[in-house]
């Protein structure tokens, strides 16, 4: 049995899955916010309650947000800044009495969607997830891509390629930088550009919900939006030219994206046709849980 664990910013969800990839059980707590040993105890409490249930001991991977510094050891680059600078990964591994596997919940979601969803059968998934932020993460033959500074696939915090006008230095980002793609793809960013263009401070889903109805300042706030995430993936194909690219988060769920996008990206891909495929998760908000589950493989641990 294979236990996967999500913990996320607001709460921390365990899911059992089976050798089929079918989810089993599922469980899941508040996060306990600001208090390191308090979340310890939740994720090693959730693991013990699905073990309890199923009468089996599983492995367990776990997805988090940040990720574990291969130099260090110890957690960094998370939203959930209580966890920085801590060894999370041997006082789990203590408390649960087992070898345990970490990856960042954007590498999940791109695993889940690689292993048996959007992007199965695929070679090279690129996955993305847009929303409150822009992660991503590379899967290469059914395995996440780590790298000397577990940064694979953290294209949000590249700069817009090809910026035009205002885009460039463009709005500063919480990393320090400018400009990044995040402060343009993610909802808060499209949010941001639609009030600088039009002065109307509203939601991103009201902004495509009066695009939709053919509003023509929305429509045109959404037509940007199409356009730099047409140039944003269009260097992800240049570097990696995965077959598929799956789009997670808050963001993903318009299907016109899946059109638009693609029919923009060609002007910038260094190639005369481009064959990488644009597509909606199949597994929806449970990606990340399930993704975390495959780290460890069937049969293995
Ligand atoms: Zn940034």
């Amino acid at each position: 049995m294979r236990i996967g664990v999500d913990l996320g910013g607001t709460k921390i969800e365990a899911i059992t899955l089976r050798d089929d990839g079918s989810a089993g059980l599922r469980k899941r707590v508040p996060t306990p916010r600001d208090d390191y040993e308090a979340t310890l105890e939740a994720i090693t409490g959730l693991v013990h309650a699905l073990e309890r249930e199923s009468g089996e001991r599983g492995t367990v991977g776990i997805g988090m947000p940040g990720a574990i510094s291969p130099a260090t050891g110890l957690v960094k680059n998370a939203n959930s800044v209580w966890l920085n600078g801590r060894p999370l990964s041997p006082d789990l591994s203590q408390r649960l009495e087992r070898p345990l596997r970490f990856a960042n919940d954007a590498n999940c979601f791109a695993l889940s969607e690689a292993s048996d969803g959007a992007g199965e059968g695929a070679r090279v998934v690129f996955g993305v997830i847009v929303g409150t932020g822009t992660g991503g993460g590379v899967v290469v033959d059914g395995r996440v891509l780590t790298g000397p500074n577990a940064v694979a696939g953290e294209w949000g915090h590249n700069p817009l390629p090809w910026p035009r006008g205002a885009e460039a230095p463009g709005p500063p980002c919480y990393c320090g930088r400018r400009g990044c793609i995040e402060t343009f793809l993610s909802g808060p960013g499209f949010a941001r550009d639609h009030r600088e263009q039009t002065g109307e401070d509203r939601e991103p889903a009201e902004i495509v919900a009066r695009a939709t109805a053919g509003d023509a300042a929305a429509s045109a706030s959404l037509e940007r939006y199409e356009e730099r995430m047409a140039r944003a993936l269009a260097t992800v194909i240049n570097v990696l030219d995965p077959e598929v690219i799956v789009l997670g988060g808050g963001m993903s769920n318009l299907d016109r994206t899946y059109v638009n996008v693609p029919d923009l990206w060609g002007r910038h891909v260094f190639s005369d046709r481009v064959d990488t495929r644009l597509v909606p998760p199949a597994h929806g908000d449970s990606s990340g849980v399930r993704g975390a589950a495959w780290l460890w493989a069937p049969g293995e641990g």
